[in-house]
């Protein structure tokens, strides 16, 4: 059975970020909730790799010990004090993670590819209350009154599962976005 009956009152669709911030802070308050991710972690994407002090606050929110974690792994998650975006021109934009950064404090930011800083959220959703699904495409959505009846690709079989609430966590071409967001 791929579905498990009492994890489906709620679906997370896409395990990046969003997606699993939301599985670690449904974990913290003892919901239950299945996660459905297109890909087989560890997966790559295209990104800048910069993770400012937000990122860190809003995982400290759910582990204190994350940004203890993620400071002692200098070589996955290297320090940073913030962005220049360059233009062709040369005009320059500088975006410090701290203002009044001092040699000698703590890294306000970091660089980490998303290969291994996507994994890092993705091992931390593992709890009793997540059911996560791997290999796991959202493929069509139907609204039923006051649910949703949502079919998936599982190794290319096509499976239809009832759910109160969907979470959209399915990146910038989500297709919940897009059938339901009108997007
Ligand atoms: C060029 C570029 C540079 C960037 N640089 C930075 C940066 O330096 N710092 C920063 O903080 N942000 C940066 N961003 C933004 C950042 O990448 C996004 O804000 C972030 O990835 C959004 O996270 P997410 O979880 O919403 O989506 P994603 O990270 O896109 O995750 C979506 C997940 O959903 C899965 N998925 C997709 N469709 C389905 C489906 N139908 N069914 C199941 N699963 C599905 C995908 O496989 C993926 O794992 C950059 C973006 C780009 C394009």
């Amino acid at each position: 059975m791929l579905f498990k009956e009492e994890f489906s009152d709620i679906i997370i669709s896409g395990a990046g970020p969003a997606g699993c911030s939301a599985s670690m802070f449904l974990s913290k308050q003892g919901i239950k909730h299945t996660l459905i991710e297109k890909a087989v972690f560890p997966r790559d994407k295209i990104c800048g790799d910069a993770i400012s002090g937000k990122v860190l606050t809003i995982l400290e929110a759910f582990d204190k010990k994350a940004s203890e974690e993620i400071s002692n792994t200098p070589n996955i998650f290297n320090p940073c004090k913030g962005i220049i975006f360059v233009s062709p021109n040369g005009t320059k934009l500088s975006i410090p993670f701290k203002h009044e950064y001092k040699t000698g404090d703590k890294a306000p930011g970091y660089l980490a590819k998303r290969l291994d800083f996507d994994n890092f959220l993705f091992i931390k959703i593992r709890s009793p209350f997540c059911h996560c699904i791997e290999n796991c495409e959202l493929k069509e959505i139907e609204k039923i009154s006051k649910s949703l009846n949502i079919t998936v690709a599982h190794k290319s079989i096509k499976t239809t599962i009832n759910t109160k609430l969907l979470i959209s966590a399915d990146g910038s071409r989500s297709l919940a976005a897009r059938k339901l967001g009108g997007i």
